[in-house]
């Protein structure tokens, strides 16, 4: 098969993987070396619907042994199956880096003949990159389901970022749909990255010639809507692998429907707008000190669609505001509709000089909305509306500040 070939169906192939933003890793061009990774990130281009495509994204192989019914990949589908040679991917990464397409490879694959195989023959793409070619931009690979620890180990020696995927939010619905499936395989990968990154910072601390390990840490990707698990489930998931795997990022891929699927699944994918609710829960559980039981509790067990939210937990608790922009905590400042990190740490520096009046913030949309929540030295007419009958109308007409994807990734809510 011609290589362009193959690159057509890898590619195709490797595009429902979302979990490839970088971020966080610094190398330097070396003397004789080609590329350099930047610390601000280098795959911050998207698609419309969020998935990233600055990275060279593929497949080795779409072959595999497993039938998980959500992929199209699956042993019993019926689509046209190709494998890239180790020095097929090398080529083609340096190739495409040289003419400036990509900044990074991203390596996913389908497990050909077993899970150490797959992996051992994805490292060693890695390798060559980094030891013949001296390649130093981005290379991000997928830890491959089930594969050994010692090869993990071997895979972060070269990788800057590991990803190995839940796949879905509960072992529920892994026994729905990929039976063959565990979390306790996939959390067991993310455990030995974990201990890997914690070696490595630890052998730094002594020498800082010792070997870096995954530096730009690990993520993991969940794909929602295939079955009929809850927003909240989701979130706790989420928040536990965060908390015992010390993941950079979980990504939330809404199901995409594939042809001749299983009876399981949804004839039709989720909303977007729920792939960027999640987003959005994330970022506020993480960054502004939100619990899951406050944006999720038993009662409200799904986002709502329409509103934001951190709208949504305003309008259920309006008795904690409207709260006063001179006066309330950083803690209760960020917990006002509209107002995000930046904006409140500019209200913080001014409050500290003089009285701040609405006329100090401007008529941005954000203040636009976060006025309803607020008061001000001089003006708290909108925040008298919040006990109003039609207050909920007239919050959800204001113009919103966080409606586009880009805003949950970089923290407006
Ligand atoms: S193991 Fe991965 S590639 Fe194979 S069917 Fe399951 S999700 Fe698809």
């Amino acid at each position: 098969m011609e290589l362009k070939d193959k690159l057509t169906i890898l590619a195709d192939a490797a595009k429902y993987d979302a979990s490839c933003a970088s971020s966080g890793v610094k190398r330097k061009a070396q003397a004789g070396g080609i590329g350099n990774a930047q610390g601000s990130g280098i795959c911050h281009s998207y698609t419309p619907d969020g998935r990233c495509i600055s990275l060279l994204k593929i497949l080795l192989t779409n072959f595999c042994v497993y039938d998980c019914s959500y992929c199209v990949n699956r042993v019993s589908s019926q689509v046209k199956r190709a494998k890239f040679t180790v020095d097929e991917i090398v080529d083609l990464t340096m190739d495409f880096y040289k003419r400036n397409y990509i900044e990074g490879l991203f390596l996913s694959s389908g497990v050909a003949k077993s899970a150490d195989d797959t992996m051992e023959e994805m490292i060693q793409v890695a390798k060559k990159l980094r030891l013949e070619h001296r390649f130093g931009g981005y290379i991000h690979l997928k830890a491959v389901a089930g594969c050994s620890e010692a090869l993990i180990k071997k895979a972060g020696l070269y990788a800057d970022r590991l990803s190995a995927n839940i796949e879905l939010p509960t072992q529920a619905d892994l026994d729905t749909l990929a039976p063959a499936k565990s979390h306790l395989e996939t959390e067991t990968s993310m455990n030995s990255i974990k201990q890997g990154i914690l070696e490595s910072e630890a052998e730094r601390k002594n020498s800082r010639r010792a070997p870096l390990f995954a530096p730009g840490g690990q993520s993991t990707q969940m794909i929602v809507g295939a079955t009929a698990t809850n927003d909240r489930a989701i979130m706790l998931k989420a928040s536990s692998l965060y908390e015992s795997q010390g993941l950079r990022r979980v990504y939330y891929s809404a199901f995409s429907p594939i042809p001749d699927s299983d009876p399981h699944l949804p004839p039709s994918p989720p909303p977007l707008m729920r792939e960027h609710r999640l987003y959005q829960t994330d970022w506020l559980i993480r960054l502004y000190g939100f619990e899951i039981n406050e944006i999720l509790p038993d009662t409200h067990e799904n986002l709502e669609l329409d509103k934001d939210p951190k709208l949504a937990w305003a309008l259920r608790n309006r008795h904690l505001f409207p709260v006063d922009v001179n006066t309330a905590p950083k803690e209760m400042l960020l917990r006002v509709p509209g107002l995000g990190e930046t904006m409140v740490q500019r209200i913080l520096g001014s409050r500290r000089l003089r009285k701040i009046r609405m006329i100090d913030l401007g008529a941005s949309s954000w203040v636009k909305k976060a006025r309803f929540f607020i008061t001000t030295a001089d003006d708290h007419q909108a925040a008298r509306l919040i006990d109003s009958s039609h207050f909920e109308v007239k919050i959800t007409e204001a113009p919103s500040p966080q409606l586009d994807f880009f805003s949950a990734l970089t923290g407006q809510v």
